[in-house]
């Protein structure tokens, strides 16, 4: 039975991989020390992985910024707009050429923008798309998965296993850049590149090569399955000496099962975390010469490993296809947990005996293993630790429970209907036609981060953090008011994240010292845990609120974090389903907008920009998921009067597929990005009908630049021919917490 690892973080514990980028491209450091940085991060996850008893140790799994952009460097998809950096740059061509790619390139009087980016599957990592034309050319560019096989294989001295984004995966993620033609039929001409890069391996001594089609897991049309088919086909004939193992992850396979145990490889690794109902089939379907990696540890959580359970699926998959033909492995990538929870020396210590991150469940491969071979004590240990967390006391509120059990219909249902409480509400508030507010927070200069650090080292009082917060809130009303924004709103300066000044307030979640996971490129973040029932002790927002509204006479609105937006950035329990974590994070939020309606706050925003990233992988999901997602925003915002005016917040996506959804969220008011895409996604709301008040955004807030009044006319002109006058607000794309003050007062 081999121990089979996907992936790797690559981070570094102290996000060195992080700061060695930052530091080349603000050109702190040169080529050479960014690559010293780079191959010691290997060398030292390789060995982890090593002493940890893994057999088949992934290489090329590490990336300077996303491995869809190393298999675009690898496979020559260089867009033409590039060709100029090569000769351009005086450093190496290769790296400056990839980061270009990454990240735009503005030097010299070049002005080249970056691929575009979009999540990776349901995770919140993000990969760079391939860009293709018509008569896209493939050809082996990047040497990099070489030079890392060779590296590892010398560091390990044994055979490491390489890993590739397979043909169709990596296809299907891209996108077209010219009309007239389907990605899928660059098939063919990708091919004998791959097949050159397998035979390339072959030569070096490779033995298994992993390459991951996560695509299977999704609906497949027939040329899609076609494809995959084909392509593994052409890959055996042209490179029959190798071991390929086809990797699976983030669902089951259900329709797509027989089309990946048949395909002609000699592994299938299958994720059992998020479909373990799917064993029982495979067993069944797999054929004789096939090896199962079977996804038992958790890729994409922090939970410790229920080894009873690991091992009740292990010992069907030994029984029916016999121990050579098994390894064990975690679900997924551990890319997406964080890298080792020793860092965590302020844990609270009975939390931290519930975890376990990837050098963790490294070893928990090797312990499942040791079990399988006779270690029963481990076992013993196991059990301990899961029934301590099952039963602790730390986890479970009856009253929380018991309140989200009697949740009714009628508490995610406001008074009245959208049209009766519009009449209010536009008696009470007396705002002009397209009235103007923003997203909630304004410029978080370094000064006011400052203030945040030294109150949490010690080195500033609670009472003078909040004197110094509550003068930058005056300045942010007195700023409004002078512009004449007819709502305002207070900044959210005390904020440092909008999960996590929530999180930290509610009862239920823990925060890591060092639990970063890359979101993309550089960007780490830090998830909070969710252990436990979530319930609300004290208010969290009313205060700051309250005082920003005692200082004008104009309507102030409140600001809060929607419980799926919570959800979604937080590593959450799996003791209990999502929804019910979702239903007790709404109640916990109902309890805050209503405090802030007793407070005399008449307007109040509940952000949700993370709702469509949620959406499950698969189409015949979806709606169990909308409906919950949905009525838990319900829950949040319902306990309210019908003249309190409830706005929303979206962005980072398109919504026309959840056009629906988005409406049965009935929030008196939407206000969306928009301006990107020159009000395109309007569209849909217009097609849709779209009932409620909607912001649109006409100020783009992810660049410096300050729109010109008469564009931002434009953009409201096309939105009064899509839409009636009367629903129209004025506002940004999104908060301005990333801008500086100068700019935002000029284009607000
Ligand atoms: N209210 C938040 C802000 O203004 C919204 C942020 C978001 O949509 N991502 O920063
Ligand atoms: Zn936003």
């Amino acid at each position: 039975m081999l121990v089979n690892n996907l992936g790797y973080p690559r981070i570094g514990t102290q996000r060195e991989l992080k700061k060695a980028c930052e530091n080349y491209w603000s050109e702190k450091i040169n080529h050479t020390e960014l690559m010293h940085t780079a191959r010691n991060l290997c060398k030292k996850h390789w060995l982890i992985q090593a002493e940890a008893g893994v057999d088949l140790i992934p290489c090329n799994d590490f990336s300077f910024y996303d491995q869809m952009l190393d298999m675009s460097m690898l496979l020559g998809v260089i867009p033409d707009r590039f060709t100029p950096v090569l000769t351009d740059v005086k450093g190496n061509k290769e790296t400056d050429l990839y980061f270009a790619m990454a990240r735009g390139y503005q030097k010299h009087g070049l002005d080249i923008t970056a691929l575009e980016m979009t999540k990776w599957f349901d995770t919140n990592y993000h990969y760079l798309v391939p860009e293709f034309k018509a008569k896209q050319e493939f050809r082996l560019f990047s040497q990099k998965v070489f030079e890392e096989f060779n590296g590892a294989r010398e560091t390990l001295q044994k055979t490491p296993k390489p890993v590739l984004i397979g043909p169709v995966t990596y296809l299907l993620l891209g996108k077209e850049k010219e009309k007239g033609f389907n990605r899928l039929d660059l098939l063919p001409r990708l091919l004998p590149v791959y097949a050159e890069i397998l035979s390339k391996l072959a030569d070096y001594g490779a033995e298994w090569v992993q390459i991951d089609e996560p695509i299977l897991v999704q609906n497949l049309n027939d040329a899609e399955k076609a494809a995959i088919q084909s392509a593994f086909d052409f890959l055996k004939k042209n490179c029959p000496q190798l071991k390929i193992l086809v990797c699976t992850y983030f669902e089951g396979l259900r329709d797509n099962a027989a089309l990946a145990l048949n395909l002609p490889v000699s592994a299938l690794h299958i994720d059992l975390v998020r479909a373990p109902g799917q064993l029982d089939d495979l067993l069944n379907m797999a054929p004789a010469h096939l090896y199962l990696s079977l996804g038992l540890i958790d890729g994409r959580n922090i939970w410790k490993n229920n080894y009873h359970n690991s091992l009740q699926q292990l010992h069907k998959a030994i029984s029916k296809l016999g121990k050579q033909r098994i390894m064990i492995a975690p679900s997924c990538s551990l890319l997406h947990c964080p890298m080792d929870l020793d860092f965590e020396v302020s844990l609270d210590t009975e939390i931290k005996q519930w975890l376990a991150f990837a050098k963790q469940k490294l070893t928990e491969l090797d312990e499942l293993r040791r079990i399988e071979e006779g270690a029963t004590e481990l076992l013993r240990q196991n059990e301990v630790a899961i029934q301590a967390r099952s039963h602790s006391g730390k986890i479970h509120k009856a009253v929380v429970k018991e309140r989200a059990a009697s949740i009714k219909d009628t508490d995610a249902q406001r008074a009245h209907s959208f049209n009766i409480r519009q009449k209010e509400q536009k008696k009470t508030f007396r705002l002009p036609l397209y009235p103007t507010t923003t997203i909630g927070s304004f410029p978080q200069t370094g000064e006011v981060r400052q203030w945040r650090a030294r109150l949490k080292k010690g080195a500033l009082q609670p009472h003078d953090y909040e004197q110094l917060i509550k003068k930058e809130i005056e300045k942010a009303v007195r700023i409004q008011e002078e512009l004449g924004l007819d709502v305002l709103v207070h900044g959210e300066f005390e904020r440092n994240d909008m999960v996590e000044y929530f999180g930290e307030q509610l009862e239920g979640f823990a925060f890591t010292h060092n639990g970063w996971v890359q979101s993309y490129g550089s960007r780490c973040v830090k998830p909070p845990v969710i252990y436990g029932d979530v319930y609300r002790a004290q208010d969290m927002t009313v205060s700051w609120t309250q005082y920003a509204q005692s200082l004008t006479t104009r309507p102030l609105k409140g600001m809060l974090t929607g419980p799926v937006t919570i959800l979604q950035w937080s590593f959450v329990r799996d003791d209990q389903p999502r929804s019910q974590t979702a239903y007790q994070i709404a109640l916990a939020i109902r309890d805050e907008v209503i405090a802030l309606e007793k407070a005399g706050i008449r307007i109040i925003q509940i952000d949700e920009p993370a709702i469509r990233e949620g959406l499950p992988l698969r189409q015949e999901d979806r709606n169990d998921y909308l409906h919950w997602a949905v009525r838990a925003f319900r829950i949040a915002v319902c306990g309210v009067k019908d003249e309190t005016q409830i706005h929303t917040h979206m962005c980072y996506a398109e919504f026309n597929d959840i056009i629906e959804h988005i409406a049965a969220l009935d929030a008196d008011v939407i206000t969306i990005e928009t301006s990107r895409s020159q009000m395109e996604l309007l569209e849909a709301f217009a097609a849709f009908q779209y009932p409620n008040e909607i912001g649109p955004g006409v100020y783009d807030i992810h660049a410096p630049r300050i729109p010109s009044v008469e564009e931002m006319v434009l953009l409201l002109q096309k939105a009064t021919t899509l839409l009636p006058r009367q629903n129209i607000w004025v506002n940004p794309d999104c908060g301005l917490k990333t801008r500086g003050w100068e700019e935002t007062i000029a284009a607000l």
